[in-house]
């Protein structure tokens, strides 16, 4: 069951449609569908379209890696880092490497993932001696309600980074 968020970066159109205005689809939903990513859907309230998101607090993978296997460069060298993403994305690369987890949703597959507040992870990062937390999958931006909670998020030590130019 994946989670249900309001989402941010939406306006209301006419007889319950919403248009997203997170990327530049700028996805027009008609009520009880998703927008291209598959991670956003407009369920109607008393007759108004309201955009939620399927991916706040529902990442699909976490990981620990060492921060050498980022694409940065001289980025506190010799630390360890952890990543973490949920599903979907707002694009459709042929050589994804995180298609399993960015595809599925724009073909109308289920929204899978793991219940985790935005705290939870800064914890679980803190604890396992991380000093960065990257979001490189798939694609940020379709999780962009993540980051409404700057200051949580910020915890001393951790730098929030993306590793993926596109991408609740
Ligand atoms: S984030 Fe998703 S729903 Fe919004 S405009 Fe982009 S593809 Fe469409
Ligand atoms: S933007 Fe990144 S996550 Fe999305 S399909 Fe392309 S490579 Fe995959």
């Amino acid at each position: 069951m994946s989670a249900c968020h309001e989402a941010r970066l939406w306006k209301p159109l006419k007889d319950g449609v919403v248009q997203c205005r997170l990327c530049s689809h700028f996805c027009r939903i008609e009520p009880g569908e998703r927008g291209l990513c598959g991670v956003r859907e407009n369920h109607p309230e008393g007759g108004t379209g309201a955009l939620k998101t399927l991916v706040y607090a529902y990442p699909a993978a976490q990981n620990l890696d060492p921060v050498e296997k980022k694409p940065l460069y001289h980025f506190l060298p010799d630390t360890r880092t952890f990543s973490f993403g949920t599903m979907g994305c707002n694009l459709s690369c042929r050589f994804c490497q995180n298609a399993s987890l960015s595809q599925p949703p724009r073909l109308g597959h289920p929204v899978a993932g793991n219940r985790a507040e935005p705290a939870d992870l800064v914890s679980a990062a803190e604890q396992s001696g991380c000093r960065s937390t990257p979001t490189p999958t798939p694609s940020p931006r379709c999780f962009l309600s993540w980051w409404k909670t700057p200051p949580d998020w910020r915890a001393p030590g951790a730098y929030g980074t993306s590793s993926s130019p596109t991408a609740s």
